[in-house]
């Protein structure tokens, strides 16, 4: 009998660090082609819940599963090795502080992956990033390194990145909060152009506006708990819980 799991699915996530628990029986699911926004007081975990999902900050204990597979499994070390790269070349990510590296050219960066994973050839990785670029408005910028580029730039360029691995699903952590205000709306536009073609997407972010345009569900964490969940109109609307209400009321 096949058992249909949601696309994406954490299961009583728990995470501490020594005394300090970070995450307390978190569980959510998010449906393929879904973008689901995750706002919350700094500190509430939303990055460490991000990291948990490509297990780059294993969970103390709960599982995280993608399209079926888990992606948390308990293997031996080389078993373990090779499951979560596979695992993890369906995962983009987009940090705060784009970590785009700083000796490589805009096409170098978003050739490195795929050249070195799926063992594409220079022609076709070239192809790869120029339609990737193209994609994010930076086709123009090829042969540019990250210095020669404005926070914008470079953070579309990171995009472009993550998207050249072809991934299932897509995880923003505040991906324009360390950016100048007039920034903002480039990056933006390009999360709301791949919203629109249905890429899965987890975006943990500070901007209600952006979160209630383009999100077809907000969480709102604290202290490592979900404590309330809908759609952006209801959530930011009318919140039920008091933690909500004094959440937004500070940021809306
Ligand atoms: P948020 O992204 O919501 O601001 P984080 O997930 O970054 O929250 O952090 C949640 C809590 O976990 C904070 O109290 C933070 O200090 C703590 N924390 C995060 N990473 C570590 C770590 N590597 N070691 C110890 N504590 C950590
Ligand atoms: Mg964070």
């Amino acid at each position: 009998m096949t058992q249909t799991h949601p696309f994406v699915e954490i299961r009583h996530a728990q995470k501490s660090y020594g005394k300090l628990e970070v995450l307390k029986d978190i569980s959510l699911s998010v449906e393929r082609g879904q973008i689901v926004a995750i706002i919350g007081p700094s500190g509430s975990g939303k990055s460490t819940l991000l990291r948990a999902i490509n297990d780059l900050d294993p969970l103390t204990s709960g599982e995280v599963w993608l399209d079926g597979l888990q992606v948390n499994k308990s293997l031996p070390h080389r078993q373990y090795e090779n499951h979560i790269n596979e695992m993890r070349q369906q995962i983009g990510m987009v940090f705060q502080h784009f970590n785009l590296f700083p000796h490589l050219t805009v096409r170098e960066n978003v050739t490195m992956a795929p050249k070195l994973l799926k063992k594409i050839s220079d022609k076709e990785a070239d192809a790869l990033a120029e339609e990737q670029l193209d994609h994010v408005g930076m086709l123009e910028r090829i042969d540019y390194y990250p210095s020669q580029l404005s926070g914008g730039q470079k953070q579309r360029v990171a995009i472009a990145r993550a998207l050249a691995m072809k991934p299932k699903l897509m995880l923003f952590d505040e991906a324009t909060s360390a950016l100048d205000p007039e920034l903002v709306e480039e990056v933006n536009l390009v999360m709301k152009k791949l919203a629109e073609e249905h890429m899965t997407m987890i975006i943990v972010t500070h901007e209600m506006d952006f979160a209630a345009s383009v999100c077809d569900r907000v969480i709102f964490m604290d202290k490592g708990l979900v404590v309330e969940e809908g759609p952006p109109e209801l959530v930011f609307k009318n919140p039920t819980q008091e933690r909500t209400q004094v959440f937004l009321r500070k940021h809306l």
